[in-house]
C-alpha cells in the first residue's frame, strides 16, 4: 500500500511539483495512446470492451481476446524516452512531490523514477490480480498459460476469473493510491499534467484539486483538454522536447 510520498520541501522558493502523466508521454516509446489521432480507441471503438469489467467477467470470448491483446501490447518491448527521463531529472533536483501516472506501462520506473514516488492510478500491466480472491501473480505467467493452450487462464488458487492488475472501466481505483494522489495534488506549488486528454475521472479531477489550492497548473498536451481554461499555461509542442525544456526551467527557477 503506498503512503502519500513525503513532500520534498527544499530551501525557501523551491517549488514542489506534482506531475500527472497519461498515455501521451509514452507515444514516443512506441505505445499508442487511446484518444489521440492514432489512438487505439480512435481506430477501434470495440477495443474498449476488452477493458470493461462487466464485459470481461461475463464473456469468455472477451477474456480470450483481452489476453491476446495484452500479449501484443507494445509496452512489453518499450523503452523510456526523453519525456520520462526529464521527470527523473526533476526528481533528482529535489523538486518532485509525486509522479501520478495513468499509464500501466511501468516506463517511469524503467527510466529511473523512484518506484515509491510513482503512484499508478490505473495499476500496471506486469501483474495479474484474481477477481475472486485477490491473489497477485505475474502477467508473464498467465500469458505463458495462454501460449500453452489455455485461452482464458483462471486463478490457480481459487479458480475465479483472472485479469491484469490494471483498473478496468467499471472498477474502482485503489483508494490508498487515489488518496495519496489527491494529497499530492493538494500540497504542490506546481501541477504538471503531461500527455493526458484529461477525459478520465477521477484522474482528471486532480487538476481541480491543484487549482483549488492555488497551484500553478501547466498542461502539456498536443490537443486541447477540458481543463485548458483552468491552466496558467498550456504547451502544445511535442512532449519529447517541451517537457525537458520545462523541467530545465523549473530547476533553474529553484536555484
Ligand atoms: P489519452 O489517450 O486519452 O490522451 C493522450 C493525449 O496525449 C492526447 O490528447 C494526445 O493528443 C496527447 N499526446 C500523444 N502523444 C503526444 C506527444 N508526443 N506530445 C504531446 N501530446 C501528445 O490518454 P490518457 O488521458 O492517459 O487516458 C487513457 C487511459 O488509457 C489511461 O487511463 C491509461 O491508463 C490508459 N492507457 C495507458 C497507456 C500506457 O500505459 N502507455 C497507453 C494507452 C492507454
Amino acid at each position: 500500500m503506498p503512503d502519500a510520498p513525503d513532500p520534498i520541501v527544499g530551501p525557501a522558493g523551491r517549488p514542489r511539483v506534482t506531475v500527472l502523466t497519461g498515455a501521451g508521454i509514452s507515444t514516443d516509446s512506441g505505445i499508442p495512446d487511446f484518444r489521440g489521432p492514432a489512438g487505439v480507441w480512435t481506430r477501434d471503438p470495440e477495443a474498449e470492451k476488452l477493458v470493461t469489467i462487466q464485459h470481461y467477467l461475463a464473456d469468455p470470448e472477451i477474456r480470450r481476446r483481452s489476453w491476446l491483446a495484452r500479449r501484443e501490447n507494445p509496452a512489453w518491448g518499450a523503452r523510456p524516452n526523453s519525456g520520462h527521463r526529464a521527470l527523473v531529472e526533476l526528481e533528482r533536483a529535489g523538486l518532485l512531490r509525486a509522479l501520478v501516472t495513468q499509464n500501466i506501462d511501468r516506463l517511469h520506473q524503467a527510466a529511473g523514477s523512484d518506484p515509491d514516488r510513482v503512484l499508478e492510478l490505473h495499476g500496471n500491466l506486469v501483474e495479474t490480480r484474481c477477481t475472486g480472491c485477490g491473489a497477485r501473480g505475474l502477467t508473464a505467467d498467465a500469458l505463458a498459460r495462454v501460449d500453452a493452450g489455455d485461452p482464458d487462464p483462471a486463478c490457480e488458487a481459487c479458480g475465479a476469473v483472472l485479469k491484469t492488475a490494471t483498473v478496468y472501466f467499471g472498477e474502482a481505483l485503489d483508494p490508498d493510491v487515489l488518496d495519496a494522489a489527491v494529497a499530492a495534488a493538494a500540497t504542490c506549488d506546481v501541477f504538471l499534467a503531461v500527455g493526458t486528454s484529461l477525459g478520465v475521472h477521477p484522474a482528471a479531477g486532480l487538476v481541480d484539486v491543484a487549482a483549488s489550492v492555488g497551484a500553478e497548473v501547466v498542461i502539456v498536451n498536443a490537443e486541447p483538454t477540458p481543463y485548458d481554461r483552468l491552466a496558467d499555461r498550456v504547451v502544445r509542442e511535442p512532449i519529447a522536447t517541451s517537457l525537458p525544456a520545462l523541467v530545465a526551467e523549473l530547476v533553474a527557477r529553484a536555484r
